[in-house]
């Protein structure tokens, strides 16, 4: 991806060799995802083109330049089937790192396939190998989870996570959740395993709606169809005797999902938003209604860190069948064809996407 708006180019690079401390991946395949589609329009700010796209991704490992081991201690050799988290640079040595303690917030933090220039190496799942940097974390796929299981859940899996984590949710909560992209679904789905007793969705299109009832919401509202957002804050309350939900996780993208996702929270609920990755401008909300009088406590969930990766594969693992994440996986594409894939993203015909760089 060489600049904004530019259509995608395909380059031919030698083949890495490890750095010391690192690794080289042959890539299984690497995710698609709406950060892409916005990466494509240069709607973040900081990003280093050109890039190479994709940040969450499988592989297996093609050679390491030392002993590598995953945060067991086992080690991780040739042939072994690998994520990794796809961050590098955060430095542990800074006042963010060190004394607030949010590494997500290390200035210093750079994600492969966003902000890890093409310069640099092959950072980025978008590429037949993928270079595994001194210090970056690297993670077994569980047995019996294949790539397409783990890539149906995508960078959505450890996010969703994070934000329920945030959120706090209790054993028998009330859970809505404004979007149903795959962060949307995958909070929909640890809400689920936190203790929910129930889980509403507000979305759209259609299909995504249809797949968080398959992976058990107890209803999805199409915001197609009921387009005045007091239709929407009223069909929450109906389903919570008029007070709201303990807890709504805002996934949607859209600024104005966020006072009207405080019109259905209860009072003395909390909110979490996930979903403003990119600056979508501004939105208007009452601080007396929403924030004061509700007795709400609102909180922002950036990035993931390597625990929540680690601890949602292996939720992934446990509860693989009743929730089908690989069903999730829409299409795959050869590297040829990277572009489509960003297109029928931006038009939501796919839930997830996947870039199989072998198969092409
Ligand atoms: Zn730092
Ligand atoms: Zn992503």
């Amino acid at each position: 991806m060489t600049a904004p708006g530019a259509p995608l180019e395909l380059a031919r690079r030698p083949a890495p060799r490890p750095r010391p401390g690192g690794a080289v991946l042959e890539t299984i395949a690497s995710e698609v995802c709406g950060t892409d589609v916005h990466l494509h329009h240069g709607r973040l700010s900081g990003v280093p083109y050109p890039i190479i796209p994709g940040h969450v991704s499988v592989g297996r490992v093609a050679e390491t330049n030392g002993p590598l081991a995953d945060v067991d201690g086992r080690p991780v050799v040739a042939g072994d089937v690998v994520t990794f988290y796809d961050v590098y640079g955060v430095c542990g040595a800074c006042w963010h790192c060190l004394v607030a303690r949010s590494a997500t917030r290390c200035p210093h933090r750079r994600v492969y396939g966003i902000t890890a220039p093409a310069s640099e190496g092959l950072l980025g799942g978008w590429s037949d190998a993928i270079e595994i940097l001194p210090g970056v974390r690297v993670a077994r796929l569980p047995q019996g989870l294949d790539p397409e299981d783990f890539l149906g859940g995508g960078c959505g899996l450890p996010t969703g996570f994070h934000a329920i984590e945030r959120a706090g949710v209790a054993m028998g909560d009330t859970v809505v959740v404004q979007g149903s992209g795959p962060v949307g679904l995958n909070a929909a789905i640890f809400a689920q395993l936190s203790g929910a007793a129930s889980v509403l969705v507000v979305g759209a299109p259609r299909a995504r709606l249809d797949a968080a009832r398959r992976l058990g919401a107890d209803d999805a509202l199409d915001i197609g169809e009921v387009r005045d957002p007091a239709g929407r804050v009223r069909w929450v309350r109906d389903r919570t005797s008029g007070r709201g939900a303990d807890v709504v996780v805002e996934a949607s993208g859209n600024p104005a999902a966020v006072p009207e996702g405080l019109e259905m929270l209860r009072d003395g609920g909390r909110y979490v938003v996930v979903g403003q990755y990119t600056d979508g401008g501004d939105a208007t909300i009452n601080p007396h209604r929403h924030v004061n009088r509700k007795h709400a406590t609102i909180l922002g969930c950036w990035g993931y860190e390597f625990s929540h990766l680690h601890r949602s594969i292996a939720m992934m693992a446990k509860h693989r069948e009743r929730f089908r994440w690989r069903e999730l996986v829409t299409r795959e594409y050869p590297l040829e064809r990277a572009g489509d894939a960003l297109a029928d993203m931006e038009r939501l015909s796919v839930v997830k996407a996947l870039i199989r760089p072998k198969s092409s």
